[in-house]
């Protein structure tokens, strides 16, 4: 029997030509926009740390870096708006030198990514999804650390939370997640 292509994927090198080729291409819409999310399970006595902002509390994230699921979620949506991959390509969790890493340091490689690739970012929007404790004291110190990081204005970050409503595993308190959206523009002039 005779083998049908699939028309729709690409081969990998193939993909990754296009996607340079989509970037570099001067018609290409200057805005553009990425969307990230990040889930951690909960354990008792890691440390609970959201935009770089250490949180109190007796449960943080288990994960290879800090586990700091704002910061991922963020990573991965500029990556995305850029379309320069994800977050698991840059930072693999198999590599000792992100072990116990700040995930500060992943929010300023990727802006030195986008940077190079000739985006700046436009703003960011984000939503942390945890049960306990109430998130609303440490959310300026987060948009303010995220910002930061990324070099932008606290205004262009947006950092919202919620509970679960006792629903899933966030409302059980078992895990903490986090969404985000990012808005990046073209710079005709890499820089
Ligand atoms: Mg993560």
């Amino acid at each position: 029997m005779r083998k049908r292509a699939n028309k729709n994927v690409l081969p990998a090198p193939a993909a990754v030509t296009a996607a340079k080729q989509s970037i570099s291409q001067p018609t290409s819409p200057r805005l553009r926009v990425g969307t990230g999310n990040d889930l951690h399970r909960l354990a008792d006595g890691r440390r609970l740390i959201l935009g770089g902002v250490k949180i109190p509390f007796d449960k943080g994230p288990v994960g290879h870096s800090d586990g700091d699921v704002l910061a991922h979620a963020i990573c991965d949506a500029l990556l995305g708006a850029a379309h320069l991959g994800d977050i698991g390509r840059h930072f693999p969790n198999t590599s000792p030198r992100w072990k116990d890493a700040s995930s500060l340091l992943f929010l300023r490689h990727v802006r030195q990514l986008l940077d190079a690739a000739g985006y700046s970012i436009v703003n960011i929007d984000a939503t942390v999804g945890l049960e306990r404790p109430k998130l609303a004291p440490h959310i300026a110190p987060m948009e303010k650390k995220v910002a930061a990081a990324l070099s932008l204005q606290p205004g262009q970050v947006s950092v919202k939370a919620k509970s679960g409503e006792g629903l899933d595993a966030v409302g059980r308190g078992e895990a903490i997640r986090a969404d985000a959206m990012a808005l990046v523009q073209f710079r005709s002039t890499p820089g």
